[in-house]
């Protein structure tokens, strides 16, 4: 089943059950000042949850957009080094606002999986939250799941949002228990099923995630029932699609098999299963997205995130050996694939190549010198890249602190990003007392905030996911 077949299967399914059918919002969240990105199907319907928007259907159901690059969600560190994370994704999703509950989204969820699609049963795993006994009786006695398959996940260490199996949109307001579906891609795989500690490899691979939003969380922490229950759910394409293509990595399904091969042809890079051919297709699809839906990139906000994408994927280019313009060039082939569910794509094509074109051209100009001395910093250290040579790579070579982390990470090398953080903080005190006021390559401080987590977090998930890779 191709992957564009597989998305019209899932809104098909929801539409014979009464579902409207919506369509995706855009990347940039339209009254959302607090979101970077739209990082998941519900961002759209906020307001619906929050009471304070009313649409005309109870069941709703669509295919959205979404981009976790950057605040609470970022996977761009993940992108090349698991076979389920990607920066931009499409995320399958059915709602009922203050209609069906529980019930009806496993049921549905189980038919469409198995009846529809025809997974194997014996292969799906389900986590619910640990108190969710509701949840867990529904699959064991109802849907038939062996207990065995069904694991209880509590909170996850107190994290305040988006805790493991309890999802909440911010510290008050509506919020409930998960249920996660997950596909066991089998044990050549190496990766524990979910609750264990070796859960976070590529074995169990979640792919659909169900919210039962049931509670209204007061400012002191107590949770009271929420008047009308709602589901909102959310299931990756790319994910489902690997499983329908009997494939284990997103990578090598139809829609990025495409990408990845004209990718290796503008490379010259045979491998197809080479790291920098998967980031370079997923970046492709991340940046021209953002394009599409009004982003440019520059140096602050949601322009310099895509400008960090757009570097990174020139950086991957340029190890393979490019030293033209290639990147832009990707933009036809994503249009084959992808212009027919997203019409504004095909349209914005020229635009897109445009835009790509002319950061590609700029980036390429200090690129080569920055991977110069880059080379010659790495060359002296042992294991720790100084801020003061990471703000140089920065601040001369339009290298992006991400740039430069994930360029050291390949070595087995860190970067002082306390030292980088004081090397900029300096500069912007100096450039204040000049009187000169410049934005040169500088970030607004909420932005540079945000994107500290983001290195904050990447670090994290390095260190737990991937030590081996940093030595
Ligand atoms: P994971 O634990 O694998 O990182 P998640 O729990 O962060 O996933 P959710 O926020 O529950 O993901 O999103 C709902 C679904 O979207 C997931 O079950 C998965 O199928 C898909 N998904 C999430 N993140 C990504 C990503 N970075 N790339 C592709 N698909 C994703
Ligand atoms: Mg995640
Ligand atoms: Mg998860
Ligand atoms: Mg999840």
């Amino acid at each position: 089943m191709k992957t564009a077949d597989i998305r019209s299967a899932f809104l098909d399914y929801f539409r014979a059950k009464d579902h409207a059918i919506v369509p995706s919002s855009s990347l940039v969240p339209v009254n959302d000042p607090t979101l970077l990105f739209t990082n998941s199907g519900m961002v759209q319907f906020k307001n619906v949850f929050l009471g304070s928007e009313k649409l005309p259907h109870a069941r709703v159901a669509d295919v959205q957009r979404c981009l976790r690059a950057g605040g609470k969600h970022n996977d761009l560190d993940s992108v090349g080094y698991t076979a389920r994370h990607h920066t931009f994704f499409e995320m399958l999703g059915n709602w009922s606002f203050g209609d069906y509950f529980k019930r009806d989204a496993i049921r549905y969820a189980w038919e469409l999986l198995t009846g529809v699609l025809k997974l194997p049963s014996e292969k799906l795993w389900v986590t619910v939250y640990h108190t969710d006994n509701e949840a867990f009786d529904i699959w064991a006695k109802e849907i038939g799941v062996s207990a065995e398959r069904i694991v209880r996940i509590g909170d996850n260490k107190g994290a305040p949002y988006a805790s493991d199996n309890f999802w909440q949109m911010a510290d008050t307001g509506p919020c409930g228990p998960c249920s996660e579906i997950f596909y066991d891609h089998g044990p050549e795989v190496a990766g524990g099923p979910p609750g264990s500690p070796d859960e976070d490899g590529d074995r169990y691979i979640e792919i659909w995630n169900l919210v039962f939003m049931q509670f209204d969380r007061a400012p002191d922490g107590t949770l009271s029932p929420l008047p009308a229950p709602c589901v909102d759910t959310g299931m990756g394409l790319e994910r489902l699609a690997a499983v329908l293509q009997h494939v284990h990595s997103n990578y090598e399904i139809d829609l990025f098999q495409h990408l990845i091969r004209v990718a290796s042809e503008l490379t010259q890079t045979p491998d197809l299963a080479d790291k920098s051919l998967r980031v370079i297709a997923d970046h492709i699809r991340a940046c021209s997205f953002l394009i599409v839906d009004g982003v440019l990139p520059s140096n602050e906000g949601r322009g310099y995130v895509l400008r960090r994408i757009i570097r990174r994927a020139l950086r991957h280019g340029w190890m393979l050996g490019v030293r033209g313009d290639f990147f832009w060039k990707m933009v036809q082939p994503l249009v084959e694939e992808m212009g027919a569910a997203y019409p504004d794509l095909a349209t914005k094509q020229a635009l897109v190549e445009d835009a790509l074109r002319t950061e590609e051209r700029r980036f390429g100009e200090t690129l080569e010198n920055g991977m110069r001395l880059f080379e010659a910093v790495a060359a002296k250290v042992q294991k720790t890249i100084s801020g003061a040579d990471a703000f140089r790579l920065y601040d001369t070579y339009g290298f992006p602190i991400d740039l430069t982390a994930d360029i050291a990470r390949e070595r087995g090398l860190t970067v002082d990003m306390d030292g980088f953080d004081q090397a900029m903080k300096e500069q912007q005190e100096r450039s204040r007392e000049g009187g000169a006021f410049e934005a040169k390559g500088q970030m607004p401080a909420d932005l540079a905030s945000q994107l500290a987590a983001t290195v904050f977090l990447g670090y994290e998930t390095l260190s737990s996911r991937a030590s081996k890779v940093v030595g």
